[in-house]
């Protein structure tokens, strides 16, 4: 399986780090390598100072598909869950200044923490739906997948055209405003509306 992230996704988010709204979604990968299952902690890597927090609505592919077109996309995927895009800032920072990948920034080890999936058939509408993260117990960003530039039907068409999806891939559809750093010590807790699916530390 593959992961997939979406940068740049919410407006608000772009904002807060003065970055342009792009013409076409910001598309890039973590391995599996990343992944954290079951509440699991977090181990702080060494090589950052500046590791944040990102909460998503994370999308599972549940068939194969290449060329899919939007009015279709839907047909691609029917469970949904929460993460976090942990990303090291600092070296975001030196990859985006320098106009290079950000690979290592977002794909280090245990950089996607992930719940359980739950089925869309439980929810009205993947476009209006509620998710919220608290650091220590408290709120430190609230969203809605209606806020997405991309929504997610695009999003799943889109990166089709360039990389076949395969059942099992999870798309990380991006992040509201309110991201910050983490440290060792922390507890991380995120929702889909009222249910707390993942709830974990940093060690
Ligand atoms: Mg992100």
């Amino acid at each position: 399986m593959k992961i997939i992230g979406v940068g740049r996704n919410y407006a608000d988010h772009i904002k807060e780090l003065s970055n342009e709204v792009p013409d076409e979604p910001v598309i890039f990968f973590k391995p599996e390598t990343a992944l954290i299952t079951r509440n699991q902690p977090f181990f702080y890597p060494s090589f950052s100072n500046d590791v944040h927090y990102e909460v998503e609505i994370v999308v599972k592919i549940s068939k194969h598909g290449k060329n899919i077109e939007e009015q279709f996309a839907h047909k691609y995927y029917n469970q949904i869950g929460v993460g976090i895009d942990f990303t090291a800032r600092d070296y975001q920072a030196k990859a985006k200044s320098k106009g290079l990948p950000w690979t290592l920034a977002k794909g280090f080890n245990g950089s996607a923490p992930i719940s359980g999936f739950k089925s869309l058939s439980d929810f009205k509408d993947i476009q209006d739906i509620n998710f919220h993260l608290l650091l220590n117990d408290e709120t430190v960003q609230s969203g809605n997948t209606k806020l997405m530039i991309y929504n997610v039907a695009f999003v799943v068409s889109y990166i089709s055209q360039f990389i076949m999806l395969k059942k099992g891939d999870l798309i990380f559809t991006g992040t509201p405003k309110g991201v910050g750093p983490v440290k060792v010590g922390d507890n991380l807790k995120a929702y889909i509306e009222e249910e707390k699916l993942l709830d974990f530390n940093v060690r």
